[in-house]
This record gives structure tokens, C-alpha cells and sequence, in this order.
């Protein structure tokens, strides 16, 4: 991933997608903006407890650092579930219900989600120019959430998997996330080489790389471009919120995808 600065707000971004000039791709951190302790300093998450004007006021600057109008950003009540949703102009400045997987081919509209942990999934089809951003933990993946996301693309846009771009961003690596033997149990069906991402640990414990689990769910679908940022949220808390490792006072990160308009 690259790492950019406007205004002292810094993100992440892409390699793969950047490269394609059109596509906004963009992970802040915790970083640059105004809210106070525990919630220090960008963070999105109006469900946390933190002061309500500073997180509106992150929320601007980070539509001030991409360059977007709020009016034209869509987000979604995040529940760890594998629900996909279509959006268009009309969804502007919503927030769609139930949802953990956005999907767009309007030019102009940005899509934004929120995280602790949790893995941004960003998806786009150059071809017929639509964006895919998805929340994956352990349950969206165990849900298949990445390969819902792949199959409605091919759906509603016509995506051509082999054709598409993918980026797997920040999230609690397998060094910071352990399990018990349950969740290890609902991880493992339907993924090749589970052995790579359900790592024993110690007794009755597992290591999860929620990285390779969803890199080989896009992969088995029919993706090969798929970049993985391998960045740990829970490691690196001066940089990014971690629910792991900050509990209940962790706030959350931005992840912002759109595709500009032609000028
Ligand atoms: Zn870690």
C-alpha cells in the first residue's frame, strides 16, 4: 500500500487501484482528526460514545481530503452479516440498513465504511467501471461476504472476475487474533487451503488470518489481482483503531471508495 498526506490527514491507498487513475481508494487512520481521548483522533464510529460534533467534523475532513461532497457519500449500519447492497445517486448521503457490502456503478458516488479490526474488502471492475467496498471479521467471512460481493457484481454489472482488482486493506493480523475452537470450526468449509488460515495455536486456541481466508475466497471465484496490505490494526493502535486491543473505547477508521467523474 502507499501512504499519502493531504493537510496532515494521512491514508493509505492501493497500488493496483490507484494505478487506474479514476478509482478513490482511500483507508484513513486514526490520525488528523478532532476527537478527544480514548477516541483520538479521526475517528467515524457515531456509535462509540464519542462527542457527536467531532465525529461530523471527521467525517468533513475526510470528504475535504478526498475531495468529495458528503451529499454523495453512502454508508451503511455495519452488522457482521454477508448482506450486499446496490446503491445509486438517489442513496446519497443515507445510510443503508443491515448492510456490510456496498456496490456502485455511479460515477461520482463514494462509498464509506467503518472499522476496527474488521477487513475493508475493495473491488473494481475496470471493464464496466463499478466498485465494490465490503466489512469483513470472522463472521462476514464465514458468510462468504467476499464472494457475495464478486457474484452480485457478476450479476447486476456483467463483472468479469479475472478482469477485476482487488485490495484487502488493514485489519487484526493473525499475530493478534486468536479464537477458540468453535469459530475455528466455521472458518474452515469451502476454503482450499484452510490450513493457511486457521493457524493452531496453543490449546484449544487458533490464529486467524482473515487476510488469506478472504484472498482465497476472491481467488476461487475467479480473481487474481488481489493485493494484501498485511498492516495489523491491533499491532499498530498508534495508527489505527483495534477493538481487539483498545476494547470498548476503540474508535473507527474510514474506508472510502469511489469512482470520480470524468472531468
Ligand atoms: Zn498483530
Amino acid at each position: 500500500m502507499m501512504r499519502h498526506a493531504v493537510n496532515g490527514i494521512p491514508y493509505y491507498s492501493f497500488e493496483a487501484l490507484s494505478a487506474c487513475g479514476e478509482v478513490i481508494n482511500a483507508i484513513f487512520t486514526r490520525l488528523g482528526g478532532l476527537s478527544g481521548l480514548p477516541f483520538a483522533e479521526l475517528n467515524v464510529g457515531r456509535l462509540v460514545g464519542d462527542d457527536a460534533a467531532a465525529v461530523e467534523a471527521n467525517h468533513r475532513l475526510i470528504y475535504a481530503t478526498l475531495n468529495i461532497s458528503g451529499k454523495q457519500v453512502v454508508t451503511a449500519r455495519q452488522v457482521h452479516g454477508n448482506n450486499v447492497a446496490i446503491v445509486s445517486a438517489a442513496d446519497g448521503d443515507t445510510v443503508v440498513p443491515d448492510t456490510d457490502g456496498l456496490i456502485t456503478s455511479t460515477c461520482g458516488l463514494s462509498l464509506m465504511l467503518r472499522f476496527a479490526d474488521c477487513l475493508p474488502i475493495f473491488l473494481y471492475d475496470p471493464q464496466n467501471r463499478a466498485i465494490g467496498l465490503a466489512h469483513a471479521g470472522w463472521r462476514g467471512t464465514a458468510a462468504r461476504i467476499a464472494e457475495r460481493m464478486v457474484s452480485a457484481m457478476v450479476e447486476v454489472v456483467g463483472s468479469e472476475p479475472s478482469k477485476m482488482i482487488a485490495g484487502l486493506g488493514p485489519a487484526v493480523g493473525p499475530c493478534c487474533y486468536e479464537v477458540g475452537p468453535d469459530v475455528a470450526d466455521l472458518l474452515r468449509p469451502g476454503l482450499k487451503d484452510w490450513q493457511a488460515v486457521v493457524l493452531p495455536a496453543a490449546k484449544n486456541a487458533y490464529h486467524v488470518d482473515l487476510w488469506e481466508a478472504n484472498r482465497q475466497q476472491l481467488m476461487q471465484v475467479g480473481l487474481t489481482n488481489v493485493e494484501v496490505s498485511h498492516l495489523c490494526t491491533a499491532c499498530h493502535t498508534d495508527e489505527f483503531f483495534s477493538h481487539r486491543a483498545e476494547k470498548e473505547s476503540s474508535g473507527r477508521f474510514a474506508a472510502v471508495m469511489g469512482i470520480r467523474k470524468a472531468v
